[in-house]
């Protein structure tokens, strides 16, 4: 059994394509091509010439010391906090702005919740000179106001959602009614492993290069490339696939992901997707989602904004449904306080969305041979009033 996808675009039983009809052609022509593209030489090259020169790529894989003498245990961080921009979502905008050129597109069109991924979409528009239209809830661009001004720098247009809640899902609703209204000029850059098929395989081969890399740099100072645990969050399931990805079928690599919890499980107030969904689409992806008895999408809460997302990947989904990686949910609490031990241990400051995969080193033991691989997603300069709030600093 394979944990990635099979040729229906399907992973286990999560996966799919539920879309509109009128969206139909956009998403066929999509899968139609993207493979093709992604293995075409030129293709390739272009990409890999981005990560290196624009993006910072290859991103250390980095000992922590201090950290693994304080948990006894062996402990490398993938930086991806040291991409530009901040975290590992420009891997994969880099990625989708060559298969939009590929396909002759030349209006791009994104969601965003935080606005991180609508920063990494306005910054690859803004290096190839493409039109780009970024949708946000009226809500969260109240609350985000730096990434909104960085949009703007970019060069981006910058539409509030103002239906429902006026946040991330009516922020999509637009993008995808947009899409519709624009097929024939428009891609739309999803910036996480979720939506309708080929979008999840899609961005989870573009991340793939988190783990690449991780095989290589390991093999090289540990002379094995597979570690005992790879740990990364999960908000859609991005960068835990990307560094998940080239393991997926190795199961001597045990696989950890991590979930917010928010003010805790039974608080209502949480995003732990997995334990506390159940089957249903969003997204026009059929997965796991928090969602009411009568199937209406509850509103999910994390103090990081990169992972109040109500559902994750189809990929996740099967990962958790078959048992492969192990799901741990953290709370806001936990998260913050593993945020500041990385920053005073290490001097590296993580985004909090990071910060959960470092609380599991406090709830989980390790054996003091293991070889334990962190992904650092994102750096914390974005949530540095969050956490000074919090600790009251
Ligand atoms: C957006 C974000 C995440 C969550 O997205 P995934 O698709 O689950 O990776 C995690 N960490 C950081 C730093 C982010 O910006």
């Amino acid at each position: 059994m394979s944990y990635n996808i099979n040729k229906n675009g399907y992973y286990g039983e999560f996966g799919g394509a539920f879309i509109p009809e009128m969206l139909y052609p956009n998403i066929e022509e999509l899968k139609l091509n993207y493979v093709k593209f992604m293995n075409d030489p030129d293709f390739k090259k272009e990409f890999n010439q981005l990560l290196i020169n624009y993006v910072g790529r290859p991103t250390p894989l980095y000992f922590a010391k201090q950290l693994s003498k304080r948990h006894n245990t062996k402990i490398y961080l993938k930086r991806e906090d040291l991409c530009h921009t901040g975290a590992h979502k420009i891997n994969n905008t880099i990625g989708q702005i060559l298969i939009a050129k590929k396909l002759n597109k030349t209006r791009i069109i994104a969601e965003t919740g935080a606005g991180q991924h609508g920063v990494a979409t306005a910054t690859v528009c803004a290096l190839m000179g493409i039109e780009c239209v970024i949708y946000m809830g009226e809500l969260d661009i109240e609350r985000q106001a730096p990434n909104v001004a960085r949009m703007k720098m970019l060069g981006a247009k910058v539409i509030p959602a103002k239906s429902g809640s006026k946040t991330l899902k009516d922020a999509t609703n637009e993008a995808i009614r947009d899409w519709i209204n624009n097929p024939e000029n428009t891609h739309y850059i999803i910036g996480s492993v979720v939506g309708p098929h080929p979008y999840p395989d899609m961005v989870a081969r573009f991340q793939a290069i988190i783990s690449e890399e991780i095989k290589w740099q390991l093999e090289s100072i540990e002379g094995s490339s597979s570690p005992d645990y790879i740990i990364a969050c999960v908000g859609g399931g991005s960068n835990a696939a990307g560094a998940f990805y080239h393991y997926l079928d190795d199961k001597n690599v045990k696989l950890i992901a991590v979930e917010a919890s928010g003010m805790g499980i039974d608080s209502g107030k949480s995003a732990a997707t997995s334990i506390l969904g159940n089957t249903g689409v969003i997204h026009g992806s059929k997965t796991l989602l928090m969602q009411t008895k009568d199937g209406q999408i509850t509103e999910p809460y994390s103090i990081s904004a990169g992972l109040d997302y109500p559902g994750i990947g189809p990929m996740h989904a099967n990962l958790y449904k078959t048992k492969r990686a192990e799901f741990i949910s953290i709370t806001d609490n936990q998260a913050m306080k593993a945020g500041v031990e990385l920053s005073r241990l290490e001097g590296i400051i993580p985004a909090i969305e990071t910060a959960h995969a470092f609380a599991v080193l406090e709830n989980k033991k390790f054996k003091k041979e293991d070889i334990v691989v962190i992904n650092l997603s994102g750096r914390g300069d974005k949530d540095l009033d969050t956490y000074i709030d919090y600790f009251k600093l």
